[in-house]
């Protein structure tokens, strides 16, 4: 399974990917994540974007493009992968597009958790007054004024996505304001989607078989073949038979 969550920082990605993981054996991917790492090492990557990142800026598109294209192709991406933050402009999901018809993957599905970002703020504040209180490490762009500024990036670059999924006919949204275990709920029916929708077509061809019996003819086998067999006689006597009689005596 090949996915990505879209949605605006503080929105939820994250917590709903670190659960889509877990479900569908699946590895999640965050470009944040993957800068963080790389600003950390030291990396010449990360020496690029550690002040962009400050700032609430994108980092520029060849630079996450290049990482992804990276880690998409490594052994544990193999059986599927969520993209978290990822893209993030329209160059960026051209460039994915690019990057996944060279390997012949297809997306399964693009989750929008739609967010209010008034409220958006206030969750972001909280964040950091409760872990400010645990005493944990915060990140240097959770703070409300840089948070305005990725809020401001996201708006004008990457909410044309929506647009951009949604013309493709890949695009799910869902209530990111929802608590953390409905969104999860919603996203997982967004998911179970096609599978139900592939269900009707084989108990079509099982009612063809069977007559007017449905999930009966499935669990029973005698029942179906008792009732189907006297229908097929009576067909067969009255109209195969008895024409043909007919027909054969006036030749
Ligand atoms: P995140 O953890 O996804 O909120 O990302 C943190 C920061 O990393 C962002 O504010 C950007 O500066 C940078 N970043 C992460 N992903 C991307 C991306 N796909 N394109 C450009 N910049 C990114």
């Amino acid at each position: 399974m090949r996915l990505i969550l879209l949605g605006p920082p503080g929105a939820g990605k994250g917590t709903q990917a670190q659960r889509l993981t877990g479900k569908h054996g699946i590895v999640q991917l965050s470009t944040g994540d993957m800068l963080r790492a790389a600003v950390a090492a030291g990396t010449p990557v990360g020496l690029k974007a550690k002040s962009v990142m400050e700032r609430g800026e994108l980092v520029p598109d060849d630079v996450v493009v290049a990482i992804i294209a990276e880690r998409i192709g490594q052994p544990d991406a193999k059986r599927g992968f969520i993209l978290d933050g990822f893209p993030r402009t329209v160059p960026q999901a051209q460039a994915l597009d690019r990057l996944l018809a060279e390997r012949g993957l297809t997306l399964d599905a693009v989750i929008e958790l739609k967010v209010d970002e008034g409220i958006l703020l206030r969750r972001i504040e909280k964040r950091v007054a409760d872990m400010t209180a645990r005493g944990e490490k915060i990140r240097s762009d959770d703070n409300p004024d840089v948070l305005k500024g990725r809020l401001e990036a996201y708006r004008a670059q990457t909410a044309p996505l929506v647009g951009y999924y949604a013309g493709k006919g890949m695009l799910k949204s869902v209530d990111g304001m929802a608590s953390i275990d409905d969104v999860t709920a919603a996203v997982s029916r967004h998911l179970s989607g096609p599978a139900r929708a592939s269900k009707p077509k084989s108990s079509g061809r099982k009612r063809r078989a069977a007559g007017s019996i449905k999930s009966g003819a499935r669990k029973d086998g005698a029942r179906p073949k008792r009732r189907a067999a006297p229908k097929r006689k009576s067909r067969t006597t009255r109209r195969k038979n008895r024409p043909s009689r007919r027909l054969t005596r006036a030749r």
